[in-house]
This record gives C-alpha cells, sequence and structure tokens, in this order.
C-alpha cells in the first residue's frame, strides 16, 4: 500500500508506504552503489539512482485531494537516491570540490526535469548522514523527493515571509535576517560574495547552520554558474568544519530548501540547512517529547557560542573519520 493519509489535526499528509516495511536487508559484503554492482555504471563520478522503494512514484495514483477527516489520496512524484562518488568508505566531508560541484549540477538539472512535470509542486533535495540518523548504508550519498503538495515546514515559512512583506513594504524576511546577521557577524561562520553561512538566532539543533543566498532567489534553477560553484565550495567548507568540530563524522540532515515549483512565490528564499544531531564529543540529541509532541526545541549550547567555535573550527576532515567509515562496514 502507497498512500497518503491526511493528519486532520495538524492539518499535514503521512505517506503511508507498506512496501518499505519490506525492503531486503543489505547483504553485508555488498552495496549497489558500487561500480561492478550491476546497478551502477562501471565508471562513474556521481549517479541518480532511482529509489527501489519509493514513498512517492511517477504511477502512483494522482494526488487529488478530497477534504474530508479520513481523506486519502495518491503519493504520485518520485524519489530519487543521489551518489555522490563512487568511493564506498568516503564520507562525504572528504569529497572533492570537483564532485560537490557535479552533485550540485545534479540537483539542479533533476529539478528542472520536475518543473516540467505539472504533478510536482517541490522538490526536496536533502541528505541523512550517520548511523544516529537512521543511514545503514556508509556508501555517500544523498536523496530527493518531487512532491505533489508543498510540505508543512514550506508553508510555514512562506506564510511568515507573506506576513513579514506585508508589513514591511513587500520585503523579504530571508533578505533581512541575513543583512542583519551580516551586520552583527556574531553568529557568522561562513561565506563568500554568493552566500553566508550563520548559526540562527533561535537554533533547534546543535551546531544548526542556515545558509542563504546572498541574492534573492527562490530555487537551485535560479542559480548562476558562478552561485552553483560558490555553493558547491561553501557546502564543502561546512562539512569539513563539521567533521574536524569533534573529530569525526558529524550525524545530521543536510537540507535544500526550494520554493514551489509550480506557483513561483516571490517571497520564498532559496537556501540550506544543516542540522547536526550531535550535542556534544559523547551526547546525541534526541528529538524526544517536548520537541516531537509540542514542537518545542531546548538548546544547551548559545548560537553565539557555537558559532564562534565553527568559525574558529579549521575545514579539514580528520583521519579519524575516514577511519570511522572503513570501520562501519559495507
Ligand atoms: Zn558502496
Ligand atoms: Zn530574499
Amino acid at each position: 500500500m502507497n498512500e497518503l493519509r491526511w493528519h486532520a489535526l495538524l492539518q499535514q499528509w503521512v505517506v503511508v508506504s507498506t512496501a518499505r516495511q519490506n525492503r531486503p536487508q543489505m547483504p553485508a559484503d555488498w552495496c549497489p552503489f558500487d561500480p561492478g554492482s550491476g546497478r551502477v555504471p562501471e565508471n562513474y563520478d556521481v549517479y541518480i539512482y532511482p529509489n527501489d522503494f519509493p514513498a512517492f512514484s511517477p504511477d502512483a495514483p494522482p494526488f487529488a485531494p478530497e477534504p474530508g477527516l479520513f481523506d486519502k489520496t495518491g503519493p504520485r512524484g518520485a524519489c530519487d537516491v543521489v551518489l555522490y562518488s563512487p568511493e564506498h568508505t568516503l564520507p562525504p566531508s572528504a569529497l572533492s570540490l570537483e564532485n560537490w560541484r557535479k552533485v550540485v549540477d545534479l540537483w539542479t538539472l533533476r529539478t528542472r526535469e520536475h518543473s516540467e512535470n505539472p504533478d510536482i509542486a517541490l522538490v526536496a533535495v536533502f541528505e541523512n548522514c550517520g548511523e544516529a540518523v537512521g543511514v545503514t548504508m556508509p556508501h555517500p550519498h544523498g536523496q530527493i523527493y518531487a512532491m505533489p503538495f508543498i510540505p508543512p515546514m514550506v508553508q510555514r515559512e512562506l506564510s511568515s515571509a507573506r506576513l513579514f512583506a506585508d508589513a514591511n513594504g513587500g520585503d523579504c524576511l530571508f533578505c533581512r535576517l541575513l543583512s542583519e546577521e551580516l551586520r552583527m557577524q556574531t553568529r557568522f561562520v561562513a561565506g563568500d560574495e554568493h552566500f553566508a553561512a550563520f548559526v540562527p538566532f533561535a537554533a533547534r539543533f546543535p551546531a544548526e547552520i542556515a545558509l542563504y543566498s546572498r541574492r534573492h532567489l527562490w530555487t537551485l534553477l535560479d542559480l548562476t554558474d558562478a552561485e552553483r560553484q560558490s555553493l558547491a565550495e561553501i557546502i564543502s567548507v561546512v562539512r569539513r568544519k563539521y567533521d574536524n568540530l569533534y573529530g569525526f563524522m558529524l550525524p545530521l540532515m543536510m537540507v535544500v530548501k526550494q520554493g514551489p515549483l509550480q506557483l513561483p512565490d516571490e517571497h520564498y528564499h532559496f537556501h540550506l540547512q544543516f542540522l547536526p544531531l550531535q550535542r556534544s564529543p559523547t551526547k546525541l540529541k534526541y528529538l524526544a517529547s517536548i520537541e516531537t509532541a509540542y514542537g518545542t526545541f531546548l538548546a544547551d549550547t548559545t548560537p553565539e557560542e557555537m558559532a564562534k567555535t565553527l568559525r574558529e573550527c579549521e575545514p579539514v576532515t580528520p583521519a579519524s573519520s575516514i577511519r570511522q567509515m572503513d570501520h562501519s562496514g559495507s
């Protein structure tokens, strides 16, 4: 069964995808993402691999909600895996700049393809990294979900931005936050003429980083060649700083937030979020009752202290991070 069910209390869709439950356990000595597996080209740098057990798929019934307490509809869309490298044990922070650029270009290409499909409302690009985020496959990879609706967190950001614009002569909320961060500098981490990375004023995750384009853009499709290069560079810097923070591959979610595809909204602003789950060298951050059921986050470091630490942290992949990948098996 693959269907979307309406959560009437939270006003959001839940994907029920029972096929995912029956995913076979990968054999320990075999990785489908490795050259020679028969599932990927013999030679590749980066590669789009179709998700074998997709939550959203092109042959699912169309998304046609009928408002009602027990409404359900089809999860039409697409799910892809983005392979960052043919090297199985490479932590993403050790990926070459050249490969990060190819990854960014692949995200852009796939977003362009989905933008031509009227079934797709939003393209979610993300990476879950590390066992703490539930990743069992160490091979460096991310994912792309093409979704038939605008997910609630993006809707919320959009409505905040619209309210701000209405009250501030049409100004962009994201642009204003960015210019204030650049003026204050206390939470700034890294950046260049195209992008700026900072710890948000009210960061919810430990060592959280927001990465905003300096220009007001909606989606990956609006980036110039120079901006795509700059994006690759700053992602590489942030990932190396993270792994050097505690000396091992930091478990995290890396999320590329784009505006809606079919209804371009001038109030959205292209950005990335890095959401680490490690709150100290030995302790993980769990999303427990207060976060999950009440939506209220507790942080145990100030964003200003964390920004200073991250600013000063050298962007170097520690050798131990690579060894850790070696030992985590295939
Ligand atoms: Zn592999
Ligand atoms: Zn903006």
